[in-house]
C-alpha cells in the first residue's frame, strides 16, 4: 500500500484553492491506487497515479482496451510538465500559449522521471498536458503528483461529458466520480509532437490547427506526412534488443525467461504475476521486459522466452504487446 504522497508543487499555482470533501475523497482514493473519474474541460478522464504501474493497469482493466495505448498525462502546470519531459523551446512556446488548456505535447521522458513505463505503452516519449478544470487542477494539486487519464468510457464507446455519461459505461470500475457538470470543450485534446522546429498533429482537438499555427508560425504537418505513430498505433513501440519467443513454456538453454503464474523457471528469470494475477503482470510487463533485456545484454544470452498469458481482461492487451515486441523488426523507430 503506498503512502499519502507529499505535494511537490506547493509553488506551482494552485496551492490556496480549498479542498473541498470531493477532492479529499478523490485524493484518498488516488493514494490508494484506486481510480477517480474526474471532469476536465475537454472530457470526463479516468484518473489514477501517473507514478504507479498498478493504478495504470487498473485504468488499462477498467476500459477494456484490448491493447495498451500510451495515455496521457496531466499536471498542473509547465514547472510541473519539465520534471516529466524534455521541453524544446518550441514545446514550451506552445505550453505558455495554450496551458492550462487542451494541447497535448508529445516529449521524450525525462531521465528519472518516476513515471510508471506503463503509461507510456513502453515508449520513450510521454504524452502531457494541464487540464484547464478547477477540479482537474484542485485534484492534482492535492495529489502532488500526475495524474494519468484517459476518457472514462469502455473501450471504443463515446467519451462522456456528463457524470452521468461515465456511470453508464463505467458503473463502478471507477472508485469514486466526482459530478463537475458537463464539460465546457466537449472534445478530446488536440495532440502534437514537435521536432525541431517542425509541429506534427498526431489527433486533432480541442485547440484548432490555426492557433497552433500563429504560435509555431508554421504549419502542421500530419502524422501521415511525417511516418510517425498515429496515435493508437504502435509500429514504434519499445521492442526489446534481444530476439523475443512468445507462448514458451520453459526457457532454452541461453534464453531468458519472462515467467506468468505456476509458469516459472529457475536461473535467468521474472514472473509478470506469480498469483496469475492479470493486473499485477500488465502493470509489470514493459519494466520486465527491459529488465530481462538488459540482463540478455550483460550476460550475452540468445533472447527472452515468455510464457504464455490468458487472453482474457488485460491478457488480451498484454498478449498484444508481446505479440509486436516478437515479431520481426521492420527497421521502423524502435529504439
Ligand atoms: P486518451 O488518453 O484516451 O485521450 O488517448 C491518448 C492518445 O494519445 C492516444 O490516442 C495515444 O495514442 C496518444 N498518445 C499518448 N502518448 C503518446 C505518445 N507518447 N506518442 C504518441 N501518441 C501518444
Ligand atoms: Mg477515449
Amino acid at each position: 500500500m503506498r503512502t499519502r504522497p507529499k505535494p511537490q508543487n506547493r509553488r506551482s499555482g494552485a496551492e490556496d484553492l480549498p479542498l473541498d470533501a470531493d477532492i479529499e475523497r478523490a485524493l484518498a482514493q488516488i493514494c490508494a491506487g484506486e481510480l477517480v473519474a474526474m471532469p476536465t474541460e475537454t472530457v470526463y478522464g479516468l484518473a489514477g497515479d501517473a507514478t504507479n504501474d498498478q493504478a495504470v493497469a487498473k485504468i488499462f482493466a477498467a476500459k477494456g482496451r484490448p491493447s495498451f495505448n500510451p495515455l496521457i498525462v496531466h499536471v498542473l502546470d509547465l514547472e510541473m510538465a519539465r520534471r516529466y519531459g524534455e521541453f524544446t523551446p518550441l514545446a514550451e512556446k506552445l505550453a505558455r500559449a495554450f496551458w492550462p488548456g487542451p494541447l497535448t505535447l508529445v516529449l521524450p521522458r525525462t531521465k528519472e522521471c518516476g513515471l510508471s513505463l506503463l503509461v507510456s505503452a513502453g515508449l520513450d516519449t510521454i504524452a502531457i498536458r494541464a487540464p484547464d478544470s478547477n477540479v482537474a487542477r484542485r485534484l492534482i494539486n492535492a495529489c502532488g503528483r500526475p495524474l494519468a487519464a484517459p476518457s472514462a468510457n469502455r473501450s471504443g464507446a463515446i467519451s462522456p461529458t456528463t457524470a452521468e455519461h461515465v456511470r453508464e459505461s463505467l458503473g463502478d470500475r471507477a472508485a469514486l466520480i466526482i459530478d463537475g457538470g458537463a464539460c465546457p470543450v466537449g472534445v478530446e485534446s488536440t495532440i502534437v509532437k514537435t521536432d525541431g522546429d517542425r509541429v506534427i498533429l498526431l489527433r486533432p482537438g480541442g485547440v484548432a490547427r490555426g492557433a497552433i499555427e500563429a504560435i509555431a508560425r508554421t504549419p502542421l504537418q500530419t502524422a501521415a506526412d511525417e511516418k510517425i505513430e498515429a496515435p493508437g498505433m504502435l509500429s514504434s513501440h519499445y521492442a526489446p534488443g534481444a530476439p523475443l519467443r512468445i507462448n514458451a513454456d520453459a526457457p532454452r538453454a541461453n534464453e531468458a525467461f519472462l515467467g506468468f503464474g505456476n509458469i516459472a523457471a529457475a536461473g535467468t528469470s521474472l514472473n509478470l504475476s506469480p498469483s496469475g494475477d492479470l493486473v499485477e503482470a500488465a502493470a509489470n510487463l514493459f519494466g520486465y521486459l527491459r529488465r530481462l533485456d538488459a540482463l540478455c545484454a550483460a550476460r550475452n544470452l540468445g533472447g527472452i522466452a515468455a510464457a504464455p498469458v490468458p487472453r482474457e481482461g488485460l491478457g488480451e492487451a498484454i498478449n498484444d504487446r508481446l505479440a509486436r515486441a516478437a515479431a520481426p523488426r521492420t527497421g521502423s523507430k524502435a529504439p
